[in-house]
């Protein structure tokens, strides 16, 4: 398919009505939320982009699947079909269903973590950090330092620091160090993808130092992809023989299936090591249930057996990757500072360079969120200074797309509201907290505009 247009490779036969809002009554309803699009209705968003996790749109062979679930608490025929399904593809002995990717953490490290330990990652997911600490490990990114730069373009810009690993073996001791994890995409690195070549290499360097190595695979099949499209010696391969390539260099994996499992609920844990198998599911017999279907319904392991697949078809991914990749191209051709290259789920738009004369004190994310809101009703998050305050590496706001839920006219749209917003940028002003919470403030604060 070579044409400019992007071709959605499905049609609709179910529809869901946006409900159109004036700019007055987004006024109003803003006001309401307290300038914080977390507190919004979500029937009074016209366009969501707050995340991509469990808000993509299933397939009738999905739906269809569901009906064959079959909910025998032990023994279900639905955990054959997830399981052979997962195990076609990533390869792994054990395959543990969860309810979502953050019980796969949490029992993964409980298990493999102790008081001391230290979790290198290229860069965790903010739940992956909470469970790697909350087991009494210290977690460590090993971003590329390219990575912090939010104009500078590499094909690889997820990588590992495999220098940073191997100096951080040395410095620590490999006794301390559990397991490595790599996150494919490096979702709090932009979405941006990790090479064969570097997976290869912290593999290579776990051999050595003999310690364990999982990935966190949430966005596996976008990874493959990009490495389909940009790294030497993969053109020919399908992207389903790349992400099995992949994982063979591990020794397992936890998952969100909200992501590229193409489900709105589930997740899991798999390892090869039967040991720790055995203790991974007496834990998820304590808090998520039996092993055979792990806190889901057999319909929704019916869902993610057809899902997982569904992900690595070619047809897909291109015009996944395409249509995220138009919506960032067509911004930054007219000068909007985004995070460059475009990632797989998500365009980060750099509310820093975007709103220059808003101070970071003055939360420039934030401002910039209400405005996308408030011209258009596009709901996007603020990543800054009032998710991480003085940890804030850049203030950015991300527009994830979800998966198969909006077409082009709807990107085209999204394009047009933030070049409006874009024009008036110098008009725009900072915002005040008036309430925080003690912890994870960025979900329920309080704002008002300055002045
Ligand atoms: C979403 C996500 C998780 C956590 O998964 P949940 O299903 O939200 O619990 C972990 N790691 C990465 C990279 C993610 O994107």
């Amino acid at each position: 398919m070579s044409t400019k247009t992007i071709f959605e490779p499905f049609r609709i036969k179910s529809v869901e009505p946006i409900r159109w809002t004036t700019r007055g009554q987004r006024e109003e309803l803003l006001r309401a939320a307290y300038y914080n699009l977390f507190l919004l209705p979500a029937g009074d968003v016209l366009i969501d982009l707050l995340t991509d996790s469990g808000t993509g749109a299933m397939s009738t062979h999905q739906w269809a699947a569901m009906m064959e679930g079959d909910e025998s608490y032990a023994g279900s025929p639905s955990f054959d079909h997830f399981k052979r399904s997962v195990q076609e593809i990533f390869g792994y002995r054990h395959v543990i269903p969860t309810h979502q990717g953050r019980a796969a953490e949490r029992i993964l490290f409980s298990v493999m973590c102790k008081k001391g330990d230290v979790v290198p990652n290229n860069t965790h997911f903010d739940t992956t950090r909470a469970n790697v600490e909350a087991a009494g490990a210290e977690a460590v990114d090993l971003p590329l330092p390219e990575a912090r730069e939010p104009g500078t373009r590499l094909p690889f810009k997820g990588n590992m620091d495999v220098t940073g690993l191997e100096e951080l073996i040395e410095r620590v001791g490999r006794e301390r160090i559990p397991l490595v994890m790599l996150t494919v995409t490096n979702n709090s690195g932009g979405g941006q993808p990790v090479s064969m070549e570097n997976a290869r290499a912290v593999s290579a360097v776990c051999k050595k130092h003999r310690i364990p190595f999982y990935f966190d695979a949430c966005r596996f099949a976008e990874n493959a992809y990009f490495i389909k499209l940009r790294e030497p010696g993969f053109a020919e391969k399908t992207p389903k023989q790349i992400a099995q390539e992949m994982f063979a260099l591990g020794d397992g994996c936890t998952m969100s299936a909200k992501k590229d499992g193409m489900v709105n609920i589930g997740g899991f844990l798999c390892t090869n090591d039967d040991i720790l198998a055995r203790q991974e599911k007496d834990l998820l017999i304590l808090t998520e249930g039996y092993p055979t279907y792990g806190g889901l319904a057999g319909r929704d392991l019916e869902a993610i057996a057809v899902g997982v697949q569904e992900s690595l078809e070619e047809d897909y991914l291109r015009y996944r990757i395409a249509s995220t990749a138009y919506l960032g191209d067509h911004i930054a051709e007219k000068g909007v500072p985004i995070v460059q290259p475009p990632g797989g789920h998500a365009i980060y738009l750099d509310a820093k360079a975007f709103l220059p004369h808003v101070p970071q004190e003055q939360f420039p994310g934030v401002a910039l969120a209400a405005e996308l809101y408030l011209e258009g009703g596009i709901r996007s998050v603020e990543i800054g200074s009032l998710m991480f305050a003085g940890a804030a590496r850049m203030e950015l706001v991300r527009l994830a797309i979800p998966r198969r839920v909006y077409t082009q006219s709807h990107i085209d749209y999204v394009v047009e509201i933030i070049l409006k917003v874009w024009a008036r940028r110098a008009e725009i002003k900072g915002m005040r907290l008036t309430y925080e919470a003690p912890f994870l403030r960025h979900f329920t604060a309080h704002l008002e505009p300055m002045g």
